[in-house]
């Protein structure tokens, strides 16, 4: 059956309006009917088997029948990705990757060295784009759930968000050479946790201040190993450490 992903607020009782290009995907190219069943994943990876009540140029309504096993695919603990922004078009697949990896939420920030730095339509044009991606990404690896892509924030406010939640949070950072992702798994238990989030300096890294201000909020710094990544690779790699240390990957 057809999957389509919808928001939280598409769903009012039993009713579900699909709209967008789903919903132009649904009338024009799968040509379905009234009568039609399909499949509807919200916002929070609840999925709903749903058959089509109407049909329109750019909605689609469906009345849910029953719920469907929650889940299999979603990892028990939502990890998060805070990216300080990087040059170019690069976001994009870190977006991409971390998605099919596994990621629940992906926040972008304006860190001292991001040497991108878009604002207004810019930055709306990229967080369109980007959210695209993540559901395209979660689409294609069979995801319940598509991962969120926060508005570009800053290094605080995602502290701020994340300690709020009571996050396990870890900071992979280059001149950390005691303490490494390894042992912090081993020691921290990640699964105790309510949440994960990590945090991954822009090409010049974070500024010692920054690092500084990470640690003392609750963030824990560690070393990834003597070879430096760039920060296109940290993010997924670092995504796939954690995920297989909790056993939600490989
Ligand atoms: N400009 C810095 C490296 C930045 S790499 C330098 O050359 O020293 C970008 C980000 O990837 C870093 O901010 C950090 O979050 C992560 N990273 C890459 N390699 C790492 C390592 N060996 N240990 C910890 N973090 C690392």
């Amino acid at each position: 059956m057809r999957r389509f992903f919808v928001g939280c607020d598409a769903i009012s009782g039993d009713l579900v309006t699909i709209s967008g290009r789903d919903a132009r995907h649904i009338v024009k190219a799968l040509r379905l009917k009234l009568g039609d069943a399909i499949v509807v994943v919200d916002g929070v990876g609840r999925r709903y088997v749903a058959r089509i009540t109407a049909t329109r140029e750019t909605t689609v309504e469906a009345r849910i029948e029953s719920m469907c096993d929650s889940g299999v695919s979603e990892p028990h603990v939502p990890i998060t990705l805070v990216q300080g922004l990087p040059k170019a078009d690069k976001m994009d697949g870190i977006i991409q990757k971390c998605t099919e990896i596994g990621i629940a939420r992906i926040i972008p920030v304006m860190s001292e060295r991001s040497v991108l730095r878009p604002d207004g339509a810019s930055a709306e044009r990229r967080m369109a784009r980007w959210r695209r991606i993540a559901e395209e990404a979660a689409k294609q690896s069979g995801r319940e759930a598509i991962p969120l892509v926060a508005d570009i924030g800053t290094l605080k406010s995602a502290i701020e968000m994340l300690r709020h939640e009571g996050a396990l949070m870890v900071f992979p950072w280059e001149l950390e050479q005691e303490y490494s992702l390894h042992q912090a798994l081993s020691e921290l238990n990640p699964s105790s946790f309510p949440s994960v989030g990590f945090f991954i300096g822009p090409e010049g890294g974070f500024s010692h201040a920054e690092v500084e201000y990470a640690r003392a909020h609750g963030a824990t710094t560690v070393t990834l190993g003597q070879r430096i990544l760039r920060t296109e690779t940290a993010g997924p790699v670092v995504a796939a450490i954690i995920l297989y240390h909790m056993g939600e990957l490989g």
